[in-house]
């Protein structure tokens, strides 16, 4: 069993997850590179391993995981357990249906529960997969990537299906943080900004910029914030 950080990210074959995997392996966490489709993580994973760090090769891990289905979860969680008996990071990142210019009184309701299942079930579903693992680690961190598209001052701006999906996953952040305080789990929900990635389309940051916004709450000290919302590691109004 390894004394590295163990971190696991969701939705990381690309984008903003993807990014995420390599600055903590960087750091010297060994990563477990998660994705729905197991040759896309393995692939994505391969490339990572290319970098490397004091001399090593990153120490990023593939893992067959789809948010929405409880067996992959359930088949994730027994792995991990296996092989770590702990998880000290867990990003939720994988996110779905951006549904620009859409609006709230016209929406297609089975895009908004499409929605709500992969952005608001699915790291629900983590969460309680992955609990006990979490407070088997010494310095356990919960993150949950979210948008300013779900801060309720931005309300009516079009993304509907997504915008619910993330203020639910807001108060599910809340939540969490409450009840995983006294196990010294930090939760904490980011927003990665406008990126330039398949979702967020051309335009956006970087998507260094993107996965650090998400890094300052995957690495807090112990001390750090527990149920907020930021973006740069600055608050974000609900
Ligand atoms: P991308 O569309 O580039 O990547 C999304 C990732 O999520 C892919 O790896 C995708 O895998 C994965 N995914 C989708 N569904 C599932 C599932 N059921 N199980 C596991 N993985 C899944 O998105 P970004 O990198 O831009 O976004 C990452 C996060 O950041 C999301 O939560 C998003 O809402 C948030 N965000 C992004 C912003 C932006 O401007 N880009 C702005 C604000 C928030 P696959 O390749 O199999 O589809």
């Amino acid at each position: 069993r390894t004394a590295a950080t163990v971190s696991l990210v969701t939705g990381a074959t690309r984008g903003i997850g993807r990014e995420v995997v390599r600055r903590l392996a960087e750091r010297g966490h060994t990563v477990l590179l998660t994705g729905r489709s197991a040759d896309a993580a393995r692939r994505a994973a391969d490339e990572l391993r290319e970098g490397v760090r004091d001399g090593d090769v990153l120490d990023v891990r593939p893992l067959w995981l789809d948010v929405t289905d409880d067996r992959s979860v359930a088949i994730a969680a027994a792995q991990v357990a296996d092989e770590f008996g702990r998880l000290d990071v867990l990003v939720n990142n994988a996110g779905i249906a951006y549904d620009t210019w859409q609006r709230a009184v016209t929406a297609d309701l089975r895009v908004v529960r499409e929605a709500a299942e992969t952005n608001l079930y699915g790291p629900w579903r983590m969460a309680i997969a992955f609990a006990p693992l979490l407070r088997a680690s010494a310095h356990p961190r919960l993150v949950n990537v979210s948008s300013e598209a779900a801060s309720l001052t931005n309300m009516g701006g079009g993304t509907p299906a997504y915008s619910a999906s993330k203020v639910a996953l807001n108060a599910l952040t809340r939540m969490l943080a409450a009840e995983l305080r006294a196990d010294g789990v930090l939760v904490n929900a980011v927003c990665p900004g406008w990126v330039a990635t398949d979702m967020g389309g051309p335009g956006g940051r970087p998507v260094a910029e993107g996965a650090a916004s998400v890094l300052y709450a995957a690495t807090l000290p112990d001390d750090g914030p527990t149920g907020g919302f930021f973006r740069d590691g600055r608050p974000l109004p609900w």
